[in-house]
């Protein structure tokens, strides 16, 4: 099983606080599709063996693109990939590009699940953050989307943002509950350097806020949530049952992917590899970095992946992928953190507590080789 990544980067405008490849040369868009279609083609090899069960088109903002460009691509993908039968294909979307023309366009491309980028149902904060979208429209978009017979609906939200009281962000996790999609990922804000959010902070004209109350709102998620028959399957991600995404599982679970498009990532298990960020008229199948994985890299790759999921590491599997040797070093190193009743043991899995969610990297790196 392997998944497919389409990395479609144009965006109408630049939102305060994003550090993705992305780019307002929306006028590049033709040339892009068509080099994308080529880069798929080139490197069909990568997944050799391997059945495809999802494909994901993430951004930059997939749903800046017209339906052509999407049918381009699914005639692409099947005439390389000819067995193909994914049981996931997601769309990502900004709510502001969600129109019933928008939806009735894709009707018939294979599209089962879409995300949409909410992250807040604050105007304010919407504002702040230099969202395109209010919450009115981006309430609309879901229940236009359920309108049009999207079954599978996600939401992205985004907390600790500077100013938001647990008022608001109460209230935008209430509306989401209410607007009753399958499955949310929630982020805390992070000020990534060189974005005019780090900025802003470093000028003093903004203040992060304050971590006592941060905890406390990824508390409240979390129990808002579950109190609302969602699963906490990852540390950020919430599904109802049966609508974890199939996708994003896969990047936790070790399944190889293959990156298509500008700065997207492929894994086949040997290595890590990652596209340069040239996209348009000069974009081509372009030139990669790659890091051959050695065993250290693996263990640790799977010691952080694993326990970000309530599933959690599974020991047998340990043992059988680095030996008993690393299983007990590991487990010596997770003594004190099993005392201290931040991770647990059950099922012959080791998992982080509730208590140790809000503590999950330091555990993490004290895990690692
Ligand atoms: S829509 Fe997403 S990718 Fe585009 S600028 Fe905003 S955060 Fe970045």
């Amino acid at each position: 099983m392997a998944g497919i990544y389409f990395h479609i980067p144009f965006c109408k405008t630049r939102c305060l606080y994003c550090d993705f490849f992305s780019s307002t040369a929306l006028s590049l868009r033709e040339a892009y599709v068509e080099a994308m279609c080529r880069e798929l083609e080139e490197r069909s090899d990568y997944l050799k063996g391997h059945s495809i069960a999802t494909v994901y088109f993430g951004g930059g903002t997939p749903s800046q693109l017209p339906a052509k460009s999407f049918e381009k691509l699914f005639g692409t993908l099947a005439a390389v990939f000819p067995a193909l039968s994914p049981c996931e294909i997601t769309l990502e979307a900004n709510p502001d590009d969600i129109t019933p023309e928008y939806l009735d366009s894709l009707e018939n491309l294979p599209f089962n699940r879409i995300s949409l980028g909410v992250q807040s149902l604050n105007d304010s904060e919407l504002q702040f953050l230099n969202r395109r979208h209010d919450a009115q429209s981006a309430i609309r978009s879901v229940r236009l989307c359920r309108e049009k017979g999207w079954e599978n609906i996600s939401v992205d939200l985004m907390y600790g943002l500077p100013n938001q009281t647990m008022e608001s962000w109460l209230s935008t996790l209430r509306q989401v509950m209410d607007a009753e999609v399958q499955h949310l990922s929630a982020y805390h804000l992070i000020y990534e350097e060189g974005t005019p959010l780090f900025n802003l902070l470093q000028q003093g004209n903004i203040h992060c806020l304050d971590e006592e109350l941060s905890v406390t709102m990824f508390e409240t998620l979390i129990d808002e949530l579950t109190g609302a028959g969602f699963e906490q399957y990852e540390i950020s991600n919430f599904a109802r049952p049966g609508c974890q995404s199939r996708h994003n599982s896969g990047y936790w679970n070790g399944t190889h992917y293959l990156g298509i498009g500008a700065s997207a990532h492929s894994y086949n298990g040997i290595s890590r590899q990652w596209n340069k960020t040239i996209h348009g008229p000069a974009y081509r199948t372009p030139g990669v970095e790659r890091e051959i994985l050695d065993e250290k890299a693996l263990f640790n790759d799977f010691i952080i992946t694993r326990l970000r999921t309530m599933k959690g590491i599974d020991l047998e599997e340990m043992e059988t992928l680095f030996g008993s040797e690393k299983k007990a070093c590991c487990m010596q190193q997770a003594d004190k953190h099993l005392s201290n009743q931040l991770l647990k043991v059950a099922n012959n899995h080791l998992r982080l507590t509730r208590k140790g969610l809000f503590v999950s990297d330091g555990i993490m790196s004290g895990l690692l080789l």
